[in-house]
């Protein structure tokens, strides 16, 4: 049986550790076969029980990356946007979570009277649903399909088993199976293991899937004669054991498994035939990562600074923002909590080029990026803040420029006299926390005359938001006296979405999440306008 409408599916699962970095892999398989003019969508299932990871902590799950439809998903959704510049919906991300509650929907619906509903094959069928869900409404040549965790999980066990069903009925030369492994290197002995891995396809093998690719995360290159061992043990052919090497920078990646041939091998197994890989952006984008004219320090200011993941995309918008300037971005990672016990900030903030204050929530360093914020203010130095950090920015300007001593933001004070941050009025009905914030994509309206429409180069822009708290217009007018600019509106719900500071050089703060816009050789207009200013802050100063 042919697969339906001649879409192909790829799963890729994990083995040996979690954290080896299977989300870019799934994307650069994707920009491998995109390159080749192949239509390509990818979509994750994570196997935790939440329906998103919209109500976990930073520190457990890394950042949440948010889609134009308001979707809370996984950060891989952020890898895969920016590796296939393809706008990923909420059907791109399925939890266990999601599946069960589907499930259950439908059991106290009455949808399966009489009969006893069980992983199999209730749960395993809604899992199938959802695998070709995805290419239902656009027709893709490709769906992968990433398993989050590792195998040998009880968790994923009904997401592996359905994938296992699904293979089945699709058919050989409709599916593949990728997996990839761990291969390490005993420092002491100097010997390359390939024993982990066995393990881990011979756990896959239980369940009924055989790998048919195995990409295998090395620090040093594995030579043939270990390539040949993985193939004999792991049964599968040797050209089909991929090294994925560590490298200097994630955009390496497609290039090297395109260099040993993954994307003839894909191809030749789905049998799909396909134009010559284009891969000369890429490769200009990586040589320009490598090998930049200059370099700037932004000092990132946030509360999870120790949890890079919690910034995935913050760091990626730099890397791409940092190309289009020709510049290296340096990041230096400073605790808000360590800014609030210094009477100076000078010592932190003294050195670098740029300051961001990311998103958050809650109330813990608070006073410290405000501080931070404050500091570069008065002195000059280019601030870039997103979401909470445009809440803080409007905090200190409204304490120190406007002479509101107690100004804050109801979400930290809910008795300040000067709430100039404050829940929307929707908001204040809301009690449920899951999904409910004002999420996804609005417009906005930026003003002529302003830094912001000069970057972005038009008046109406579209944006992803995560937030619940907003700036409060009834001190606008004070606000405005004072010396801030509103540089771009919602007018639908009459709410400010970008301000910049009139007296500053480059001060500009938004309430959306421009980091989860930028995508490879396309930067974000801000990011790559801040790294400008940085950059010349820098110039400047050394004149
Ligand atoms: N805590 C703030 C709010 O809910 C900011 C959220 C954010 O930075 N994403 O409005």
């Amino acid at each position: 049986m042919n697969s339906e409408k001649g879409t192909k599916y790829i799963f890729v699962t994990g083995g040996v550790i979690s954290g080896l970095g299977k989300g870019i892999a799934c994307a650069s398989i994707g920009y491998i076969l995109k390159a080749r003019g192949l239509r390509v969508n990818i979509q994750k299932f994570d196997p935790y029980i939440n329906v998103d990871p919209g109500t976990m902590s930073p520190y457990q799950h890394g950042e949440v990356y948010v889609l134009d439809d308001g979707a809370e998903t996984d950060l891989d959704l952020g890898h895969y946007e920016r590796f296939i510049d393809i706008d990923m919906k909420k059907e791109n991300n399925t939890t266990t979570g999601q599946v069960y509650y589907e499930v259950i929907k439908r059991e106290r619906k009455g949808d399966y009277l009489g009969a006893t509903v069980q992983v199999i094959p209730h749960i395993t069928d809604e899992i199938k649903r959802r695998i070709r869900n995805i290419s239902q409404s656009r027709k893709y040549d490709v769906v992968i399909t990433e398993v989050g965790g590792t195998v040998g999980d009880i968790e994923s066990l009904p997401f592996l088993e359905a994938i296992r069903q699904f293979c089945l009925e699709v058919g050989h030369g409709n599916f593949l199976n990728i997996h990839l492994t761990l291969v390490p290197y005993i420092e002491t002995s100097g010997e390359i293991k390939t024993k982990p891995t066995q393990h881990s396809v011979m756990k896959l093998r239980e369940i009924g899937i055989q790998p048919d690719i195995l990409l295998c995360r090395s620090k040093y290159p594995l030579t043939d004669e270990v390539k040949s061992k993985i193939a004999l043990f792991c049964n599968v052919s040797k050209g089909a054991v991929i090294n994925a090497l560590d490298v200097d920078t994630i955009y390496e990646i497609p290039l090297m498994f395109d260099r040993q041939g993954l994307g003839d091998l894909i191809l030749e197994r789905l049998h799909l035939s396909a134009k010559e890989s284009q891969f000369e952006d890429l490769t200009l984008f990586v040589k320009k990562i490598r090998n930049p004219s200059d370099e700037v320090t932004i000092c990132i200011c946030g509360k999870y600074t120790q949890l890079r993941d919690a910034y995935k995309s913050i760091i990626e918008s730099f890397t791409h923002a940092g190309v289009a300037n020709d510049c290296r971005v340096n990041l230096k990672w400073v605790e808000a909590e360590d800014v609030e016990g210094f009477s100076d900030p000078e010592g932190i903030l003294g050195d670098v080029d740029g300051l961001l204050v990311p998103g958050g929530f809650g109330e813990r360093g608070i006073e410290g990026k405000i501080k931070a914020i404050k500091f570069v203010r008065e002195r000059g130095i280019p601030f870039f803040g997103i979401c909470l950090g445009l809440q803080c920015a409007v905090i200190e300007f409204a304490r120190n420029v406007c002479g509101l001593k107690e100004a804050n933001s109801t979400e930290f004070d809910e008795d300040t006299p000067n709430p100039v941050i404050d829940l929307m009025e929707e908001q204040k009905r809301i009690v449920e926390k899951g999904g409910t914030m004002r999420l996804g994509a609005y417009t906005a309206v930026l003003s002529k005359g302003t830094k912001t429409f000069e970057l972005y180069g038009k008046r109406n822009i579209s944006e992803r938001h995560r937030h619940r708290y907003e700036v409060n217009n009834k001190y606008l007018d004070i606000l405005t006296q004072n010396g801030l600019v509103v540089a771009g509106v919602n007018k639908e719900l009459n709410l400010v979405e970008v301000i910049e500071l009139r007296d500053h050089p480059w001060f500009i703060a938004c309430q959306f999440h421009p980091e989860f816009k930028s995508r490879i050789g396309k930067p974000h207009p801000l990011f790559r306008g801040f790294v400008r200013a940085a950059l010349e802050y820098k110039r400047a100063k050394g004149e």
